[in-house]
């Protein structure tokens, strides 16, 4: 996408990109778009992706692969649990201010590790080893809020996680809270599931996803 087509670009806009790429990997009628010698050619002379998206490091849930994008679609932030870090709001904040992304994709997905391990911790007291209780502090507070709202079971607890995590970057981030609120920029979340490919939608900040949709 050339600059100028990218600063056209609406959240709702750059949302239908990523969902058609979903429905078209769910129908197994992937095109694999833009991924030949040409347009690795033209990313010598910048990027202007239409999404960023934070996701789980999970290797079944390779971003450009289940949305179908190519070469310079999309800026892709892994982590395990999908945590945030001032390194992670970092790299949002790039995407969003010095590429002018203008939607935030928070990704989680179905049977996730670091969901399973905060909720292992929570209801056995077992806590991981070394750095990996960094995963369990982050996404423990997620387990916490859905407990608290009356909710059950690891698919809901996965839901709430992207839900929060979504939130605490609205919440910290005053950047992309500037650009929400002006109509540039629209945050949304998603949960992959593993059985049938899609992406469900959970929330949507400024943006309608036939979901929980957040006004700001
Ligand atoms: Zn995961």
């Amino acid at each position: 996408m050339t600059t100028e087509a990218q600063a056209q670009l609406t959240p709702q806009q750059a949302w239908d990109l990523m969902q058609q790429g979903n429905e078209r990997f769910m129908a197994q009628q992937a095109d694999h778009p833009r991924q030949d010698g040409e347009r690795r050619g033209l990313g010598e002379h910048g990027q202007n992706p239409h999404a960023v998206v934070l996701a789980c490091s999970d290797s079944r849930v390779p971003v450009e692969i289940v949305f179908d994008q190519g070469l310079g679609d999309v800026f892709v932030i892994r982590t395990a649990g999908e945590i945030t870090d001032l390194s992670v709001l970092a790299s949002l904040e790039f995407a969003v201010d010095s590429l002018g992304v203008p939607l935030v994709v928070v990704l989680g997905h179905e049977k996730c590790g670091a969901v399973a391990a905060a909720e292992t911790a929570l209801d056995k007291g077992v806590m991981p080893s070394g750095f990996q209780r960094v995963l369990v502090e982050k996404v423990t507070p997620s387990l916490l809020s859905a407990k608290a709202e009356g909710l059950s079971g690891i698919e809901n607890f996965e839901r709430n996680h992207v839900k929060e995590i979504a939130n605490h970057i609205v919440d910290r981030s005053p950047e992309i809270r500037e650009r929400l609120n002006d109509g540039r920029c629209a945050v949304v979340g998603l949960r992959y599931r593993l059985s049938d490919g899609k992406a469900e939608p959970l929330v949507g900040y400024g943006l309608d996803i036939g979901a929980e949709t957040v006004q700001r």
